[in-house]
């Protein structure tokens, strides 16, 4: 099949890639923007948003990707409905495989995103934003005055549980073990937290609850002596880790440990000339939607410019 070079070639829909592509297309770069195989991010997997700036009532995150997709469209981004399956970076223009061509971009934008870690229970997936919720920041104050239960042991759990007790009656930190993985800082902060509590050993085993009501509760496993209890609670969240989107771009891009991609201090420049990235691939501490917005125009001017310096 014929290659097509691209301007700019933007992986990833969420927040990052679509400001990435609004700002691109502004600039009169004609983007591609290719949405991955889950199309709007994982605001997709929330309900209400009400901390992005500009929406004063709150909005659905679905609808909001939607008006972020509609906008940088107007100025004419085009879309690919797929995803990557391989990137070449050893090469200019740079090639990206994606599942049905192979098109090469003279400049490259990474927003590929991150995808929080969970458990794996049915009703997990279910109630996923009706009560159950990997981000305390984004909908801790849904749950004013209420009991919530927060999964994990390291220092994710520990912050959001500090953190949801500006909110709530009582946070109960669950975790698998009977010692924390968190930062020595982190445990003291939450072991003196009179409305935070602990339950040892035990995994949640079923989240029980409906769409409509939201969560009433949990089913927790004892692993120690097997023994199944019911915990009453009005929402979980999960806190036991986030994955960057990074495997495709493993050996040729420089990571940290954990997989999230190393940009120059105050700029989007990856460690190869021409290829930028933006938003929660490579943000471990703020993965905000407007955080990620903010570092996919960044992305876009920096692209930009380098094209422009390059003489393209
Ligand atoms: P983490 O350190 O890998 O901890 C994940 C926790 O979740 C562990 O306690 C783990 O249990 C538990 N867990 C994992 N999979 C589970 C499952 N399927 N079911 C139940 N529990 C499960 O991840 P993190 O807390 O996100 O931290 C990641 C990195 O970011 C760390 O380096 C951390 O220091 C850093 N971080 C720093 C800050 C801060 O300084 N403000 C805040 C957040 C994160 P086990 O302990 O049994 O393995």
């Amino acid at each position: 099949m014929a290659e097509q070079t691209h301007r700019i070639l933007i992986l990833g829909s969420g927040p990052a890639g679509l400001t990435a592509a609004l700002y691109t297309a502004r600039a009169n770069l004609a983007p591609m923007l290719v949405e991955g195989s889950h199309p709007g991010g994982q605001l997709t997997i929330t309900t209400e948003v009400e901390n992005y700036p500009g929406f004063e009532k709150g909005i659905q995150g679905p609808e909001m990707m939607e008006i972020f997709k509609r906008q940088a469209e107007r100025f004419g981004t085009k879309f690919s409905f797929s995803h990557a399956t391989e990137v070449r970076l050893n090469q200019w223009p740079f090639e990206v495989v994606l599942e049905k061509e192979t098109v090469k971009a003279q400049a490259l934008i990474i927003a590929t995103g991150a995808t929080a870690k969970l458990i794996g229970l049915e009703s997990e997936k279910q109630l996923m934003g009706y009560g159950v919720s990997a981000c305390a920041t984004c909908d801790g104050a849904f749950f004013k005055d209420k009991d919530v239960v927060v999964v994990g042991g390291g220092d994710t759990a520990m912050e959001e549980a500090t953190f949801l007790t500006r909110f709530v009656n009582k946070a109960t930190v669950v975790h698998r073990r009977d010692a924390l993985r968190a930062s020595k800082i982190m445990q003291d902060r939450a072991h003196k937290n009179p409305k935070i509590g602990f339950i040892w050993d035990s995994a949640i085993e079923e989240i029980v609850g409906e769409q409509k009501e939201g969560v009433s509760g949990v089913k927790l496993k004892n692993l120690k002596t097997g023994k199944i209890t019911d915990h009453k609670t009005d929402a979980v969240f999960v806190a036991i880790g986030h994955n960057p989107n990074s495997a495709l771009f493993k050996g040729q891009l420089e990571m940290d440990e954990i997989g999230y991609i190393k940009v120059k201090p105050g700029s989007t420049y990856t460690n190869i000339d021409g290829v930028f990235a933006c938003g929660d691939v490579v943000d471990s501490v703020y993965r905000q939607a407007v955080t990620a917005a903010g570092t996919g125009c960044m992305a876009a001017i920096d692209a930009e410019r380098w094209l422009e310096a390059k003489g393209e």
